[in-house]
């Protein structure tokens, strides 16, 4: 009973015409931003996580706590759990699914196959199992990402692309998901709305993440490991700072259409649709190692090595005119500006004090 009234509240709409979302993967850094600026305009939001220890769990608690702060309550829970989705789905109507829980990481995956299998694969039909079987049946947002372009060496990367060198575990993981996604869409009548994110930084993010390591190696004074490919030449990546990419979550969300039952074709095919959403301006790895170098006020110790074929690519760069035209997609914040708050939020969050950890 305490369970569905905390499930309940946390659905309530206080806009009209608002959306019950259910988003998972709140816990984690795309989840929690999108779920903070859902609750923000209105909109009934209900969280869900598996709080797994991929990255610092303490980091997870923080955002939720944030999240709890704001009136939006976590389910702690895993996608491949189906008598919980069918028992969220039978609380709350939920109109729209942004579905964010992942194993993220390109690099991981060579430790540990299996968690890209049951978080991206089964977990992935285990909630599309459950949408199907809902009543009303939601509008579908997933994160796909830029990975699947793989080894695609035609920039700027487009929808239309080829997407069949992937580079990693991961970024096959994310590609099966879009021909899973697809296919429900065309059986089931799902709507399902993919969106392929390029790099996403900023507050609250991934510790895993180059811009974030080589944050915390810069402070503590330990070296940082820069990949550059092959002929010396420099990573490159079209880094997107969080507020735009939550904008594009939202704007997707906001068109994303009607799911129209199995058999959808009588009131006409429920939409299937994939979006770039990254920033448009890589940035290389060196530039990006200056530009933190210069809000943290510290020199980097840089070990430059050889890319290993561990997954990365070498560059990524997206074309976004698809999600402009749908939904108005503009990111406005570049690496400069984005790192800069990402540096403040970090010091304050990790508690330093001119360069000096105070607590
Ligand atoms: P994240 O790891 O911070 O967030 C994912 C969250 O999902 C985590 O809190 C994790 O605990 C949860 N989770 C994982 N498996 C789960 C499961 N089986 N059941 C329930 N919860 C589970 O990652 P993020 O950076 O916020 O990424 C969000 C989504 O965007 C992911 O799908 C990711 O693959 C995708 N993506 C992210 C980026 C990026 O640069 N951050 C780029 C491309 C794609």
């Amino acid at each position: 009973i305490q369970w569905e009234k905390q499930v309940r509240n946390s659905a309530q709409i206080h806009r009209s015409g608002g959306m019950l979302v259910l988003v998972t993967g709140s816990a984690g850094f795309v989840g929690t931003h999108v779920a903070l600026a859902l609750k923000k305009r209105g909109d009934g939001v209900v969280g869900l996580d598996n709080f797994n220890n991929y990255y610092d769990p303490s980091l997870k608690m923080a955002r939720k706590a944030l999240l709890n702060s704001h009136g939006i309550f976590v389910v702690e829970g895993d996608i491949n759990d189906a008598k919980l989705l069918a028992k969220l789905f039978d609380t709350v109507a939920f109109t729209h699914v942004m579905h964010l829980a992942a194993q993220a990481g390109v690099r991981y995956a060579m430790e540990n196959p299996h968690s890209y299998v049951h978080s991206n694969i089964a977990g992935l039909v285990t909630l599309l199992e459950a949408c199907k079987s809902a009543n009303p049946q939601p509008s579908i947002v997933w994160a796909s990402s830029s990975s699947v372009y793989g080894l695609n060496e035609k920039v700027p990367f487009s929808e239309s692309d080829r997407t069949d060198q992937p580079a990693s575990l991961y970024a096959a993981t994310k590609k099966a998901g879009e021909e899973i996604t697809h296919t429900y869409n065309h059986i089931y009548g799902l709507s399902i709305t993919g969106l392929r994110f390029f790099t996403v930084y900023g507050p609250w993010g991934r510790p895993d993440m180059a811009y974030f390591s080589f944050t915390r190696n810069i402070l503590q004074g330990k070296p940082i490991t820069v990949y550059r490919g092959k002929n010396h030449v420099d990573l490159a990546r079209d880094f997107t700072y969080i507020d735009d990419v939550v904008k594009g979550c939202l704007g997707s969300l906001d068109t994303s259409g009607k799911s129209t039952g199995s058999g959808g074709k009588k009131r006409g095919p429920a939409p299937y649709r994939v979006f770039n959403l990254g920033n448009t301006s890589p940035v290389t790895v060196p530039k990006l190692v200056n530009i933190l170098e210069r809000h943290l006020k510290m020199k980097a110790k840089k070990k430059i090595i050889e890319m290993p074929g561990n997954g990365d690519v070498p560059f990524t760069h997206a074309n976004i005119s698809a999600a402009q035209k749908a939904f108005g997609y503009r990111p406005t914040t570049d690496l400069q500006t984005g790192l800069k708050k990402f540096v403040r939020w970090y010091l304050q969050y990790y508690g330093y004090h001119h360069g000096k950890r105070v607590n």
